[in-house]
Parts: C-alpha cells; structure tokens; sequence
C-alpha cells in the first residue's frame, strides 16, 4: 500500500531551532527605537519582552538554537506533527505534481501558533514574570497563549480584534476556558484604544489597533510581558521545528521539495516551514522555491514597499524594516482574520527584498473554492488563512501538469477551520466577496510611514 503519512518518533523531534539569521547573506537590518531612530539592542527589547525571547530576536550568530528540555516536553504532547501526501488533492486535479502537506491543525488548539506560545511562556516563567498579554486576530494566538499561559501557570490577557470576535465567537469560549481574560480591541481599558475610538467610533479593529493596547498594559503592568504569535525573527525561529521536521520526513518519503509554500500573515508558518530548506539554498545545495500566499485585500509582499514602519496602528512598537502597507493601513474584513496585517517579518522581508522568496496574492473566492476542495478529498476542513496556500498551490499543480513535470510541491495547512465554520457558511451562501485594493488606496496609506534617513 503507497504510504499516506509521515510520522516521527518523539526522540526524532528536533532538539534545536534553526536561526536563520546567521546564514543570511545580508542580515535583516536592527529595529530602531522611534524617538531618536537609533538600533535598539536585546535590554531595550527586554522592557517589553522577555529577555531569552529579546536576546533572540536580534541573534544573527548562533544558527543552532538549543530548545530548553522542558519546551522539549510539551512540544511531545503533540508533535511531530503529520507530513501527508495529498493524493485526494493530486487525483482530484489529475495533477502529475506531488503534493504534500504539513499537517500544523493537529496540535491542542488547531493550528501552529502553540510552536511559540510553549517557549515564550516557558521563558516568561524562567525570568519569574507572573503575567502575559498580548493581541490576537482570529483567536489562534490567543488561545495557542491562553493554553500555554495556563501550562507554566502564568495569568493571560488577550485583546482580540473587535471584528474578530464576532465572526469567531468560539475562540474567546476557547481562552476562557484555559482561564485568560479577553477583551475586544479597541476597547476601553486603554489609553491606546480610547484614542482609537474617539477617532472612530465603529473601528471595527485589526491586529495594529490590539497590538497597541497589549503593548500598553505590559509596559505600565509590572511581571507582564508582552508576547507576540508573528512578524517577529524570534517567533520564526521557534516555528522553525515545523520545517525542521519536515524535512526528515520528506526524507522519509524519498523526496525533496521543488517549492514549498504557505499562506502569509507576519511570516511565522511560512518563515517555520521555509527557513530549514531555504538554508540549502543559502548554500548553493538546492533551488527550492518559496512562495508566501498573502490575500490580495492585505498584500503587503506583492505591492507593499520595504520601508521602516511602526508594528502597530497607534505607533507604540519600534520601527520594523520590512514590507509595509502602512501601519495605519485597514484591511477589508476578510475571513482569514490571521492574514489581515498591514507588515511582514523582518527576515522574510530581507529574503524576499533579496530575491530568495516572493509572495502571490489570492483572492478570497478562490482561496475558499480552493479550501472546499481540499475538504472533500483530504477530510479536513481548513483555517480560511491556509486555504490561501492550498489557492497556491493549485496554481502551481496546475503549472506542473502543464508542463508535464512531476513537481514536488509543499505546503503548510497552518490550521484546521473547524471554529470558522461561520465563513464557510457565507462562502456557500454566497455572501463572500472579494477586496482588491487599488494603487490610490495603497499609495494613501503608504504615506503613514514614518521617514527614516
Ligand atoms: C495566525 C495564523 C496564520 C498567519 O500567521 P503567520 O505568522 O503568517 O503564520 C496563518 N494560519 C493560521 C491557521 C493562523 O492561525
């Protein structure tokens, strides 16, 4: 019988994260300080964050990162996670491509972000802080936070983009039951949000307007750290584990990716899966290519600009360089709440600035054709954020089959849909549109970044 999964042993899972920064040709350049622009070192980050998490951030030296024992532990609660050959996708499209994909929606709450949410709490502990906030968009975060806050037994407050909150009202049950206390952003608690709503009253919320307020409760609360589910090179790194296993598996299954693939918010699935094969690539070993699905509403790859910006709405956060719309810019409220954010992580966006990755933009419709697809032969039913990788990755089957090549294609399903099945109510109502943005609209935005010499 032709073998469907993938499966490591528990003393085959990685024991190191892979720091993709100390093999990058050009280095991603430092986050700056907002005030007086200058590059911001692991103690400045610390006010914020936690210190192993800072020191992280900014290590372009040690790519080998030893995963404490303890994270170790957890992590075996549910990994390794499943690599599986898509063959009811492959036969579906009569595709001569080999798909595979990295099953990330078999984890505790459905998607990858717990690979993060375990070191960062367990770091927090380590240090003796008592408290972590943090925002969250679709709820994935929250709840991958909300769960690991509760394994170190640390207390969690979650601001969760108002918008999402409506179209995903089990997640906030999800946080509670782990004990965090959720609160709809922008909302009143904060200096950060009361600005926001005065401005506009119906503000329906987005990642930069939570980011915002969490920022604000961890830097006035004292033993709270701020922690974050993307964007940032240390919550890459920690997801790092999904490629690194995924590559002894695709050993396992004689093959080797031609293109790897996922769907993109900050980077962090996409930067985990990417990184350990992008670094036989750096080497001159293979030529994979990576592809970052991003919505076209939100398309910060594609038609973005690499500048310094701020993280956030409000302009709290330090000066990122990356690939921005604008920090004040407004997705339209599109389902795949995990993909509506206006920058992409640093690294990635060094890597894609330099050529070595490039993003697509997909547009709602078709990421959720391609999703109802990819339920009825596989039988999962998956995030709206990774049906976005599974839109890709049809396009590039259906290239394959063109040409008549057996491409070896992998992908990431970040998560499963199973909470978001009011989106897939809309999409077979046919409620769901799509938002292309226009170059005015882009250009308006753009004019929000702060200038920077
Ligand atoms: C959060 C999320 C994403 C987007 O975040 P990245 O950091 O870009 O990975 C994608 N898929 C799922 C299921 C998510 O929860």
């Amino acid at each position: 019988m032709r073998q469907k999964k993938f499966i490591l042993q528990e003393q085959d899972i990685p024991t190191q994260w892979y720091n993709i920064q100390a093999d990058m040709p050009n280095k991603p350049m430092p986050p700056l300080n907002p005030q007086t622009h200058k590059p911001l070192s692991a103690d400045d980050l610390s006010h914020i964050f936690n210190k192993e998490c800072s020191k992280q951030e900014l290590d372009t030296e040690h790519a080998w990162i030893d995963i404490p024992e303890d994270v170790q532990e957890k992590y075996a609660f549910y990994r390794s996670t499943p690599l599986v050959r898509a063959y009811g996708l492959e036969e579906a499209l009569g595709t001569t491509a080999h798909i595979y994909f990295k099953n990330e929606s078999a984890t505790p709450l459905g998607s990858h972000k717990i690979n993060s949410a375990i070191p960062q709490c367990y770091y927090c502990k380590q240090e003796g802080d008592t408290n972590v906030t943090t925002e969250t968009g679709a709820g994935q975060w929250g709840c991958a936070l909300s769960y690991a806050a509760k394994l170190y037994g640390l207390e969690a407050a979650v601001y969760q983009v108002k918008i999402t909150m409506q179209q995903k009202p089990y997640r906030s049950s999800i946080m509670r039951t782990f004990g965090a206390t959720v609160e709809g952003s922008p909302s009143m608690s904060t200096r950060a949000g009361k600005n926001i709503i005065t401005r506009d009253p119906h503000h329906p919320g987005s990642l930069g307007t939570a980011i915002s307020e969490a920022v604000e409760l961890a830097t006035t609360t004292p033993g709270c750290k701020y922690t974050l589910g993307s964007v940032l090179n240390h919550v890459a790194l920690h997801q790092t584990v999904i490629g690194l296993e995924a590559e002894k598996q695709m050993e396992m299954a004689g093959e080797y990716p031609d293109k790897v693939i996922a769907c993109f918010g900050g980077g962090s699935n996409f930067g985990g899966l990417a990184f350990p094969f992008m670094r036989h690539n750096l080497k001159g070993e293979k030529h994979t290519e990576f592809i970052a699905a991003e919505p076209e509403s939100c398309p910060k790859l594609t038609r973005g600009k690499f500048e310094y910006d701020f993280g956030d709405e409000a302009g709290y956060t330090p000066l990122l360089p990356m690939f921005t719309l604008g920090h004040d810019f407004k997705p339209a409220n599109i389902h795949a709440g995990g993909l509506r954010y206006h920058g992409a992580g640093m690294i990635i966006s060094q890597l894609v600035k330099d050529g070595y990755m490039h993003g697509v933009d997909v547009a709602q419709t078709e990421a959720f054709e391609a999703g109802m697809l990819f339920a009825r032969v596989e039988g999962i039913i998956p995030a709206p954020e990774s049906c976005h990788a599974i839109a890709a990755t049809i396009r590039e089957a259906k290239k394959a089959t063109e040409e008549g090549k057996n491409t070896v294609i992998l992908f990431c399903l970040s998560g499963h849909g199973l909470i978001d099945m009011p989106s897939y109510e809309s999409y077979l109502n046919g409620d769901l549109h799509d938002y292309r943005v226009s170059d005015e609209e882009i250009n308006k935005f753009l004019q929000t970044v702060p200038q920077v010499d």
